[in-house]
């Protein structure tokens, strides 16, 4: 498997740090518990989108385009980070953010992401009711940008689709290799999957090289069953892609839970709450309200339930996003 035979450009600060967490270890009593922290890719306070970025932005620029369209809810950091790509790459953005969080206040609506991507030069198109669709919206701008002369590239939500999710193949491959740099046996790998494309190239990564590691994804949206046939999906589109031989991946290696989402995408739960406070108070670590947070209350629940042994290495891939925590000032700041 040759990452090398697809177009990239650099973007975040690689490879990011995989390191051990002695205090959350200890606290919970095992297993040992490392993180992968690509919230720190570097890409305007980064997060797991510049690594998808580095392969969907490459290919745009070889089509000639000016204008990066994308779209996400309203605090997105996918749209943040693209808009981020876009100001480094000389290209224009344009977004179209949905409204999917009800009862939002002031702070979520302006702040956080909403703020960089002002300042990084994000055009904000619309922002649409919750259920609009959003690919559609982002066809029809694309159009409107054509017939105007323009080269516009459509980046899919969350840049999940097998060029994206390339990019989480490659941090698998980063991943193995740190491991062996640190006589590292990792028996789990972690994290909050959403659109997907994380969850999916982790698992073409891991798997393809025969690393023997399990992916567990932590569902922020949709049910259990939803979310792995979206990830299988995509799996089974980025091994074709790729060249890799059908049947590389198995549909049992795609494992996701929906435990965890609370009420739904991007309201708080109390998981949520206790995770990002312990993580910030013990580790010096910041997750995010809608992502992290939730995946990492989904590994504290696991770890409490027995779910790991004892002495079993867990790496938790910090995804980023904790711009997003201004957003939900009111349920931290007490
Ligand atoms: C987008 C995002 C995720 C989910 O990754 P997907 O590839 O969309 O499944 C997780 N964490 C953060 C912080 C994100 O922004």
């Amino acid at each position: 498997m040759q990452l090398a035979a697809f177009p990239r450009i650099r973007l975040g600060h690689l490879p990011t740090p995989l390191e051990f967490m002695p205090n959350l270890t200890k606290l919970l009593g095992g297993p040992n518990l490392y993180i992968k922290r690509d919230d720190c890719t570097g890409l305007a306070t980064g997060g797991n989108k510049t690594r998808k970025l580095e392969f969907l932005v490459a290919q745009a620029l070889d089509q000639g385009a000016d204008t990066l369209i994308t779209q996400g809810a309203v605090q997105s950091n996918h749209a943040r980070q693209t808009v981020a790509a876009a100001a480094r790459v000389g290209m224009q953005s344009k977004i179209l953010l949905e409204q999917r969080v009800q009862d939002a206040d002031e702070e979520y609506d302006q702040s956080g992401n909403v703020m960089l991507d002002h300042l990084m030069g994000g055009e904000v198109v619309a922002r649409l009711p919750a259920g609009t669709d959003m690919q559609a919206e982002m066809e029809k701008l694309a159009q409107t940008l054509r017939d105007a002369g323009r080269k516009p590239y459509v980046i899919p939500g969350g840049g999940s689709n097998p060029v994206g999710a390339l990019g989480y193949v490659s941090c698998a491959h980063e991943m193995l290799h740190q491991a062996y740099d640190m006589n590292l046996r990792i028996d789990h790998v972690v994290h909050a999957t959403g659109s997907t494309g994380t969850q999916a190239g982790l698992v073409v990564g891991l798997r393809a090289s025969n690393s023997g590691v399990p992916v567990y994804g932590v569902s922020v949206r949709a049910p259990k069953e939803k979310q792995e046939e979206n990830v299988w999906k995509l799996v089974q589109a980025t091994v074709d892609y790729m060249g890799l031989p059908a049947g590389s991946v198995e549909r049992s290696d795609v494992v996701a839970n929906s435990d965890y989402v609370g009420e739904g995408y991007g309201v708080p739960t109390e998981g949520m709450i206790e995770a990002v406070n312990l993580l910030a108070r013990h580790e010096g670590i910041l997750l995010d309200p809608v992502y992290s947070g939730k995946g990492m209350a989904g590994l504290i629940a696991l770890v409490r339930a027995g779910h790991f042994k004892k002495d079993e290495n867990v790496v938790f891939i910090h995804t980023g996003g904790a711009v997003g925590l201004y957003g939900y000032r009111r349920f931290f700041h007490k």
